[in-house]
């Protein structure tokens, strides 16, 4: 109707409210298309990069849902998965609130609550399975395992990155590791994928016979030594920035999206990354936003992933 009213128009007022009117309409028509339709996820402007249908029924089992674990689910979300089992117990402080991209209002409610809706409101069409629970006592964690594609493991401890990878082990998942190094001076990421590559024990091994294990190489600061030897607490480390963090968890992202999609780490057969973030002093391989050449490590004899 407006654009008959349109090429009738002949003054420029009758033409200008007539294009008024014809912009009008057919927002109208695009609005109730919308409301028709399902609110789905349009990836229309990535899909000339990956398919998401490649993800469908893809299940991630991720553990951790803290600074570094939010951010890699996130990008995860964003690029099409949309099947999610989720495990943490932890609650969002306000001191999370200089490194986890959530927000005020959702201080003091369960990380796996915050992510589980952030999922949903950016794709409905997801389903998401929350559990805010210690893995080590979770009573449904060997039946989640079994039932997901990968394991991401972003948990803060290095007792909780082990028992992830013997779960991995038991049932033959592939699983993606991150960790920071103390203050975020750089961290790793590490896919172990049963029959190619070794497991994250086996790479641990490697980085002792190596000289790798970057976070011995870094000076603790007077707080982490009180903590570590004071209070007997082996696993504290002061925290890095959110910059720092992040820098890990797109690795990570990427590595997982990787495996995922072609069954392999993404870089070049390699699966171990250790990137630095700054650099460590009587560390010469570190540097600003630097990365080490990528390693591939195999299954070790004596492990407990060696067929
Ligand atoms: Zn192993």
């Amino acid at each position: 109707m407006a654009a008959t009213f349109y090429s009738r128009s002949r003054d420029r007022q009758s033409r200008h409210l007539a294009r008024e009117v014809r912009n009008l309409e057919t927002e109208w028509q695009s609005l109730a298309r919308n409301r028709a339709e399902p609110l789905n996820l349009n990836f229309s402007r990535i899909e000339h990069l990956l398919s998401p249908a490649s993800l469908e029924g893809k299940v991630i089992l991720q553990i951790g849902l803290g600074s570094g674990g939010a951010p890699v689910c996130d990008h995860l979300t964003m690029n099409g998965v949309r099947s999610w089992i989720l495990y943490d117990p932890d609650i969002l402080q306000d001191v999370n609130l200089v490194k986890h991209p959530r927000g005020r209002r959702d201080l003091g409610r369960l990380k796996v609550d915050i992510q589980h809706e952030w999922i949903l409101d950016r794709n409905p069409a997801a389903t998401v399975t929350s559990r805010p629970e210690d893995v080590f006592t979770a009573p449904s964690i060997q039946e989640h395992v079994q039932k997901c594609d990968l394991i991401l493991c972003c948990a803060d401890t290095r007792a909780v990155r082990l028992f992830t990878n013997s779960l991995a082990i038991k049932h033959k998942k592939p699983c993606v590791t991150a960790s920071v190094f103390r203050q975020g001076f750089g961290g790793e990421v590490y896919a172990y994928i049963p029959g190619y590559s070794g497991c994250f024990e086996c790479m641990d091994k490697v980085a002792n016979q190596m000289g790798l294990n970057i976070n011995l190489a870094i000076e603790p600061t007077p707080e982490e030594q009180e903590t570590i030897y004071g209070m007997n607490l082996p696993d504290f480390q002061a925290s890095g920035l959110s910059l720092d963090i992040n820098a890990i968890a797109l690795i990570q992202a990427r590595m997982a999206l990787d495996v995922l999609i072609d069954g392999k780490p993404g870089y070049s057969g390699a699966n171990w990354v250790i990137h630095y973030n700054r650099s460590i002093p009587g560390v010469e391989s570190s540097g600003r936003l630097k990365s080490a050449r990528p390693m591939l490590i195999r299954s070790q004899k004596e492990c407990a992933c060696h067929d």
